[in-house]
């Protein structure tokens, strides 16, 4: 039920549609292009950051906390995916704090700004960076993965400030760089100590709450022959004649495929909300000469997997050592796993359906006229280090997923002024409101 005090958010909200949409719009302007390996040369994030902090000054926040985190001095537990060579100069990290008017619980409101690459501009129909809106659309990168997320937070706060209405608890807004790369912006803010008693990032969902995602494990697998003259006759292996290394990895990529399908149905890995793991060769380098028999395959695969996994590295291992069993050569030449050290990969996380912020969202969705559902990503968000590092229940909940990372990604206004209804109701349920002293 939509009480007097929520009603007059929401009617603000629907008064002033078009300040949503121009406020989304400016965020798009921003090239905040995720770099793949290289340094960030320009001052796109910086401009972005100002921006951000300009608007959070505005709407009340205090001690806004922007800085550059250093790669290489973070924390790097197992599961927290850290790259300690990656470059995180000229891409700030923002963090506010709008102070609560009582001691309600705090919350945050999580986003990241940096946005996957536009791909082939052949491809797009719209300007990336235009914010051009037709048919109800609002097209752009990043209009739906996630700055229409971050725009829709951002603004609910403020409407609710205008509808004379003031927060009890805490709001942290969180604005972080490198999510589409490495999630160590939202990683560097946990690890600064910034925590809440619960958190929203508004990455697309689809409208449902999503309260789970799976682990993401990427590596390499070599595989070794003996070279030799591919024109020559060959002796037995086991009398010193060459090896082909692409034939033996044809056996590794057979076992990636059997471990892919036994996850399939193997049941520690079927869960409610997201699919069973997968192993997928991605990128494979082998040989090096035309008539030389090879003696090196290298083989990167991709593997998510389930919350719950316990140990994904030892499930591959087993894998591996069960496809070298088969094979005399293998078995004497064993395949290398190489994962990127330790930290290499990141956990999965998943809160319960019993989380108080999940029961929120999901009464704010019906209360907008939404079916409330819950939702999992096959892919992994922000949410992870929130959830695993400074156990925060955590949800992600925003727009359609399908545009995303695509030519002419977009956001409908009509999704982008349902979320910034269902957050302004989530977040004044979270916090509490009373009517503020200025009023
Ligand atoms: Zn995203």
């Amino acid at each position: 039920m939509i009480d007097a005090r929520e009603q007059r958010v929401l009617d603000l909200i629907d008064a002033n549609h078009q300040e949503v949409i121009d406020f989304l719009r400016e965020l798009l302007a921003f090239k905040t292009v995720t770099p793949s390996s290289e340094s960030v040369e320009h001052d796109e994030f910086i401009r972005h950051q100002a921006f951000i902090k300009e608007i959070l000054t505005e709407l009340g926040f205090q001690e806004i906390d922007v800085w550059e985190a250093d790669a290489a001095k973070l924390d790097a537990p197992p599961g927290s995916g850290v790259d300690k060579s990656r470059d995180l100069r000229n891409m700030p990290i923002l963090v506010g704090r709008l102070p609560g008017a009582g001691e309600d619980r705090s919350l945050i409101l999580n986003g990241h700004y940096d946005v996957v690459p536009p791909g082939l501009l052949g491809s797009w129909t719209h300007d990336p960076f235009g914010g051009e809106v037709v048919d109800g659309k609002i097209y752009g990168r990043g209009s739906n993965d996630m700055k229409g997320g971050i725009a829709a937070m951002l603004k609910a706060l403020e409407f609710i400030g205008r509808a004379g209405l003031a927060l009890e608890g805490d709001i942290l807004a969180q604005i972080v760089p490198d999510e589409e790369a490495s999630c160590m912006g939202t990683l560097a803010a946990c690890q600064r100590g910034y925590t809440a008693d619960a958190a929203i990032i508004p990455e697309p969902t689809n409208m449902r709450v999503g309260t789970a995602v799976r682990g993401s494990m990427g590596g390499r697998v070599t595989v070794f022959g003996r070279a030799g003259h591919a024109e020559q006759p060959q002796p037995h292996w086991q009398e010193g004649g060459a090896v082909n290394a692409i034939s033996k990895a044809m056996r590794v990529l057979e076992g990636m495929a059997e471990a892919t399908e036994q996850w399939h149905t193997q049941p520690d890995k079927q869960h409610p909300l997201v699919p069973p793991d997968h192993i997928i060769p991605t990128v494979i380098h082998g040989g090096d000469w035309s008539v030389t028999i090879p003696e090196k395959v290298e083989i990167e695969f991709d593997c998510m997997f389930v919350p719950g996994t316990k140990d994904k590295r030892a499930e591959i291992e087993e894998k591996l050592d069960a496809v070298a069993a088969n094979d005399p050569w293998l078995r004497e030449n064993p395949p290398e796993l190489d994962l990127g050290g330790p930290e290499g990969w990141i956990y999965p996380a998943e809160v319960s359906e019993d989380e108080p912020i999940v029961q929120t969202a999901l009464q704010a969705l019906a209360d907008v006229g939404i079916q409330p559902e819950l939702m999992g990503f096959g892919s992994l968000t922000d949410c992870v280090h929130l959830i695993n590092h400074s156990q925060i229940p955590t949800i992600n909940l925003g727009a359609d997923i399908e545009s995303a990372h695509s030519a002419d990604e977009f956001v409908t206004i009509e999704q982008l002024i349902d979320l910034t209804k269902t957050i302004a109701l989530s977040i004044m349920r979270w916090s509490g409101v009373r009517e503020s002293a200025d009023a």
